[in-house]
């Protein structure tokens, strides 16, 4: 069955107030498992794993449509990834149901600085505190879209004002940057959920996560460019061996 992602992502292309996305892409066929062009397709790649974490995307309106979105690199990878349409005057319900089940211990992330200080936390329960009982799962609810886009869904949807915050610190980000050789402070949703999953002691997911964004960022900008996929590239080599260790 496709993820989440997929099939919000089909229920927005059956509207008819798509905007013009990739304009002059659009004749080429993309792979419905990746979205990427064809010849490009890395559906063989996707790894599934099982975490403690889950992950609810609450999505821009046409983030869902971009083919660019890391978001769907998420579900293909945690397998708890639930996704929904984000509007400012309703909300869907099931998300409210996901919100407020007992298993899930939801957490906002977003920077701390747009929250009331005592909702603000920096660290997620590990694997070590999740054996106390009635402890729940880490739910980190990421708010998919532009910055704009993201801090209006922040300010505007009363059903996450009483959930606390997960806060990024400045010296997670940074030690996250100096690893993956990132130059700017701007990170994708993908490379902020590996970093959560990081903090919740999931290396392995947190890693898998980097690696398989890698290869869809190096299949991508190959696709736009007609140029073939280094499938010896480091980013290709490093999935494999994590996809070797998990077996
Ligand atoms: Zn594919």
């Amino acid at each position: 069955m496709p993820h989440a992602v997929s099939r919000l992502r089909s229920a927005r292309m059956a509207l008819d107030t798509k905007p013009k996305l990739d304009r002059g892409e659009e004749r080429k066929p993309r792979c419905p498992g990746c979205r990427l062009s064809q010849g490009y397709c890395m559906c063989a790649l996707r790894p599934r794993l099982q975490t403690r974490v889950g992950v609810c995307l609450i999505m821009a309106e046409f983030e869902a449509l971009k083919p660019s979105n890391t978001g769907w690199l998420i579900a293909d990878v945690v397998q708890d990834t639930a996704a929904f349409g984000w509007a400012r005057t309703e909300v869907d319900p099931a998300l409210l149901a996901m919100l407020s089940d007992p298993q899930w211990q939801p957490f906002v992330v977003f920077p701390g600085e747009f929250a009331e200080p005592e909702r603000v936390v920096t660290q997620l329960p590990t694997r070590m505190n999740a054996a106390a009982p009635g402890s729940r799962r880490p739910l980190l609810v990421m708010l998919d879209g532009t910055w704009t886009e993201a801090r209006k869904m922040f300010r505007k949807s009363p059903y996450l004002n009483a959930l606390p915050v997960l806060s990024l610190q400045p010296e997670h980000l940074s030690r996250y940057r100096l690893r993956r050789h990132i130059r700017d402070n701007h990170f994708c949703t993908a490379e902020v959920a590996a970093l959560c999953l990081e903090l919740a002691d999931e290396a392995h997911a947190a890693q898998t996560l980097d690696a398989y964004l890698d290869v869809f960022t190096h299949r991508y900008l190959q696709a736009k460019q007609t140029l073939p996929v280094d499938e010896g590239n480091d980013a290709h080599r490093v999935l494999r061996e994590l996809s070797v260790s998990s077996c």
